[in-house]
This record gives C-alpha cells, structure tokens and sequence, in this order.
C-alpha cells in the first residue's frame, strides 16, 4: 500500500516507529495531488513547500529524540474559512481573494504545534453557505467517487481532498452540516463536535451559535486522535467549553453493550431513497446485533428546523458579514461617497447566495419583522433543543440519516436554493440543539456511492459516537470505503 493511501493512524505507527519519515510521507500526498487534484480541484491554495518544511521539522526533532505527538508528521488539509497565519484565506470569495490573516486560527496553531503538515486551504460555498461547493467564487470541487456529482458542502473541498487521498486528515466547519454532508457524499467519518468543544477562534463567522470547527477522516479511529488534539478551552474563544478532553482512541473498543439507541425514524420521510432509509436500519440492527437496546423515538419539532435554522442562520450572517464593508477585510471599490463605496464593494465582492442570505437576514431584524420571525425562531428552538433533552434523557445514542440521496449531479440542484435547503433537513436540527453528530459511511449505494448514517449523542459525549461508529465500520469490512481516485483510477 502507498503511503497516501494510508489512513493517520496507519500513518502515524510508521512514523513513529521511524519505518518512515514525514517528508516521504508528505511528499507521497504532494505527488499524488499532481496526478488527481486537475480533476477534483480541492484546493483553492496549496502550501506544500510550507508542507515540506514542516515535514523536515518533525523529522528533525525525532532524529534528536524528542517525544512526539501521535498525529506528528501526518498531513492536514484545512477549509478556507479557517485562518491561517499569512497563508491566503478567501472563505471561497471573491472579498477576500487576497486576504493575508495576521495569525493562525486555535484549531490550525494546536494542529501545527503537533507538527501537522498543512497541505492547503480548501474549496467550499462562498462564507460557508451552501451543500456543494458550487456557491464557490473559484470553481467547483468534483467528488472523488464520480466527478460529475457534487463533494457536498460546505466543506466539500476538504471532503474530497481525503476522498482522493490528497491528505488523510482535514479540518471544516459545521454550521448546519457542511461537515457531515460532505463526508456522506465522500465515503468519510465527520465529526461535528458539540458546540463549545473545539475553539472557534479564528474560524471566520457564518452563523455564529451554530458555528462548529469540525472535522474529515478516513476512520473512526482517525477522527478521534484528530479531535483529541484540536479540543479544549481557549482564552480566545469565551464559548469554548472547560469540560475535559477524553482520551478519545482508548475508548473506541468499547462497543455499545447497553446503551439505548433512539430511532429516528421521522427524519427519514418516503421521498428519501430507499437504499439511505435501508443503510440507516441495517445500522440500527448491527448495533442492536451488539448489545443495544434499540426504539424507535420523535422528535416533534424538529419538522420546523429547516425554517428555523435558515432564519437564525440569515439573521447572524447578515450582522456577522457587515464587517466586510471594503474598509478593514478585503476588497474595496470606488464611490463618489461612503453609502456608495460600501454598495459598490458589498455589491461586487458577493455571490448571489451570500446577497440572498444577507437580505433576508437584515429584513427579519428590522423592527417590523423582528418578533414575529427572529424571536419566532428562537422560541422554536428551544422547543428543538427540549426535544432532544428529553429524548437524550432516554437515550444515550440517536441514530438517522445524513442526507435524502447520495451525492448528486453538478448543476443539479445550482439553481434552485430551496431544493438545495431541503436536503439539509436532517443535518438542521442537531446544530440547533448544540449537540454533537456524526456520519459514518453505512455502505455503498447501487450506484456505487457512499451512503451515510447519522450519529447523535449528549452535548460532550463525542465519545459515545465514536465507540457506535467504529463498531458500525468494523461490521462493514477492513479498512476505509476507497474512492476511484485512491489508489489512483490509472
Ligand atoms: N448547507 C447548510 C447551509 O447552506 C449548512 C452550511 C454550513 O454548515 N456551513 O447553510
């Protein structure tokens, strides 16, 4: 097996047994890129011979002896909308095309700090808004199983990126899904983690009480090291949470003996397809198979979450994005006065998906629209989040799916946003709720595409997902669902 076809933790037992170092290892991801990255076009920037210095870094220090973390020397690929310190970070717009930041994001210092290899800046939707990385201002990013069909998004970029083997590990972020969704349509483990558990210090705004820093894996396995390192308090980030970071890897064999797993059944209507509803009880049977007492269980207003969740999401983004005004980030244009300079700046640097959000954010805030649909919202989401503080009262583990269909069509679904909306349904009502979620490749479709299935469980019990999901894997077969493009297709 070649190194890039290798998932982290295969990567890492190399590495540390010196069998290998982090220069061969980064190289072998580089090489392959050249070959399959034209096609996919993952990355809006790539940083390899940062990359490459940061390889020789880590091999250095272990040739002198150092005690290293588990994850040094295995590549990262990160989403554009997570800052890197002098490393271009566009947020996949036009705005901010040129766009230095000053310092690395939490998430990307702790994974550097670790001696993470960062491969390159990911493409996704314009300032994250969007289920396909179409909505980018650059081009579109092609799955990996089928490049005529969409990654997913927002973080789709990322997505493929591990879907093709151009990194075995990539950070995204989770707002309304755009962890989850791109790892369903890509065959990978993607972790939301509960809203506070990982910091979001520089991690650009879209939404932000729903904004999560998540993350892309190949296995289980790997994505529990992945979040055992970038979890944890950070003084720059006041909603980071103090709650300790389990050992996530020495758990993961714990299987699911006893617990109770929640069916939700409703979440999944007839017009899904029959393979996703068949992939999601097979995995209800292989967990009841191992010891869990499996119901089914309601959730009665999550059928609200998509309302919700686009009102609340508009209405943060439209206050959060009024920072780009053409003066401190990014571009900025010409005008006879300032009314018209921001116009112009704000009017060019958007896409129409971005225009879109941040009109009808700044409509429901006004003072007129303000009760009857901003605190509407709210209102309904509390009555969300009771829901599962009831059901997560009874349960230790909800499961579900991840999306309607599996990955579909470039240009599908590009003109008809709320076709695109809709396919979010499931992927809504956890951010809402804060809680932790994951998706886990359930098998393939008849199509040959990956299918996911959705994982939720008690704010901070992250763990609990892992132990279900690796057990879930384990029944699936060896190792991870291998996408056309790893080993490459010629
Ligand atoms: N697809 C959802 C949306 O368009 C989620 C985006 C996200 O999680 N960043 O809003």
């Amino acid at each position: 097996m070649k190194l890039f076809e290798m998932t982290a933790l295969e990567l890492s037992r190399l590495l540390q047994k010196k069998e290998v170092s982090a220069v061969e290892v980064t190289q072998s991801f580089m090489e392959h890129a050249e070959a399959v990255e034209p096609q996919v076009r993952a990355y809006i920037t790539r940083t390899s011979e940062t990359a490459l210095a940061e390889a020789e870094a880590v091999d250095e220090k272990r040739r002198r002896g150092e005690t290293m973390p588990l994850l040094a020397g295995v590549p990262l690929a990160v989403k554009d909308n997570i800052c890197t310190g002098g490393v271009r970070t566009t947020c996949g717009s036009r705005f901010l095309e040129e766009y230095l930041p000053p310092e690395d994001a939490t998430v990307v210092k702790k994974a550097r700090a670790a001696g993470l290899p960062l491969m390159g800046k990911t493409n996704l939707d314009e300032f994250a808004m969007g289920s396909s990385t179409e909505n980018s201002a650059f081009f579109p990013t092609h799955n990996p199983w089928d490049l005529q069909r969409v990654p997913g998004g927002s973080s789709g970029g990322s997505a493929a990126a591990v879907a093709a083997g151009m990194a075995p590990l990539a950070l995204g972020t989770d707002t309304g899904g755009s962890v989850r969704q791109p790892a369903a349509f890509c065959g990978l483990v993607g972790l939301r983690p509960t809203y506070g558990r990982v910091s979001r210090a520089g991690v650009m705004a879209l939404a932000s009480s729903l904004d999560q820093a998540g993350l892309l894996a190949l296995t289980t396995a790997d994505a529990a090291l992945l979040l055992g390192l970038i979890a944890g308090e950070d003084r720059d980030d006041p909603t980071s949470s103090s709650e300790p970071v389990a050992d996530y890897l020495s758990t993961l064999q714990e299987g699911v003996k006893g617990l109770r797993v929640g069916l939700l059944t409703e979440n999944m209507p007839e017009h899904f397809d029959r393979e996703i509803i068949a992939a999601v009880h097979r995995a209800a049977a292989v967990l009841a198979e191992n010891g869990a007492v499996v119901e089914e269980l309601s959730l009665p207003h999550t059928g609200s979450s998509l309302e919700v969740y686009h009102l609340l999401c508009a209405a943060e983004a439209s206050s959060n994005l009024g920072r780009f005004d053409g003066l401190r980030y990014g571009r900025s244009a010409r005008g006879e006065n300032v009314a018209e300079m921001y116009s112009r700046t704000r009017g060019e640097g958007f896409g129409p998906e971005v225009k879109r959000r941040i009109l009808l954010g700044t409509c429901i805030l006004r003072e007129s629209r303000y009760e009857s649909y901003y605190l509407q919202a709210l209102r309904v989401r509390t009555l969300i989040r009771r829901d599962y503080e009831a059901a997560l009262n009874r349960f230790d583990l909800l499961l579900g799916a991840v999306t309607p269909t599996t990955a579909f069509k470039l240009g599908e679904k590009k003109d008809d946003p709320v076709a695109m909306y809709h396919a979010d349904i499931c992927l809504l009502p956890g951010p809402l709720a804060g809680i932790p979620a994951l998706s886990v490749p359930g098998g393939l479709g008849s199509g040959g595409l990956p299918i996911g299935v959705q994982l939720t469980a008690a704010p901070f019990r992250e763990e609990i997902l892992f132990r279900a999901a690796h057990l879930l894997e384990q029944e699936r077969g060896p190792g991870p669902l291998r996408s056309q493009l790893l080993p490459p297709a010629s």
